[in-house]
């Protein structure tokens, strides 16, 4: 089943923790006490790495000895943490070819427009992400979400719309009051800037 019989137990245990990890981490900052937020803000962000790092691994098939099981894998993993907005099947390829032909295959060239924006824009841009707030990053996942809607098929532009609509109804955080609010966003922009950390600011793949 498992692609290295020796790696099997390290990897379910990874694969475990990317999966309860968030959900633990997402109810610990539900709850009323401050210090099991911030925990939970911990918890959630790291497992938001494993899962992605877990995605590159099912992309090269390391975890599974079947390119399907793999390939399942990632696509339940990319629920956690958004990337199925766009199709796992693309990223994939583009991922692939960013080993085979060493080069990243994205039509967005994010540097040229931002050099093409209004002065204020580029401005705040590099002053978010002089502060840590992974401006490019949040600019990039709304071009993921845009893209169908202007090159896609009418069945891109569907998918987007279902899964932006399933996301919203049963990944919708329960009621949570303005600390609670903060530590989620903490928790995205931790993980942001963790996953930054590690990739040395390798923007995301669109
Ligand atoms: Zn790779």
């Amino acid at each position: 089943m498992f692609r290295y019989p020796d790696g099997a137990a390290l990897n379910l245990l990874a694969i475990a923790y990317a999966f309860f990890g968030w959900g633990a981490g997402v109810w610990l900052m539900t709850r009323p006490e401050w210090a099991l937020n911030e925990l939970g803000v911990v918890l959630t962000a790291n497992a938001l790495v494993y899962s992605a790092y877990l995605i590159h691994e099912c992309a090269h098939n390391t975890i599974f000895a079947s390119t399907k099981a793999n390939d399942r894998l990632a696509a339940a993993l990319s629920w956690l943490n958004g990337a199925c907005i766009a199709t796992y099947a693309g990223l994939k390829e583009k991922h692939l070819r960013h080993h085979a032909d060493r080069l990243d295959v994205v039509t967005f060239d994010y540097p040229s427009v931002l050099n093409a924006a209004p002065p204020w824009a580029k401005r705040l841009v590099l002053a978010l992400e002089w502060a840590y707030v992974p401006a490019v990053d949040i600019l990039l996942r709304g071009l993921v979400i845009a893209t169908p809607f202007q090159y896609g098929t009418m069945r891109d532009r569907v998918r987007t719309v279902a899964i932006l609509f399933i996301r919203a109804v049963f990944f919708r955080r329960p009621r949570l009051d303005l600390d609670q609010r903060r530590s989620a966003l903490c928790c995205s922009l931790f993980a942001l800037c963790q996953r930054d950390a590690l990739h040395g600011r390798v923007p995301a793949h669109v």
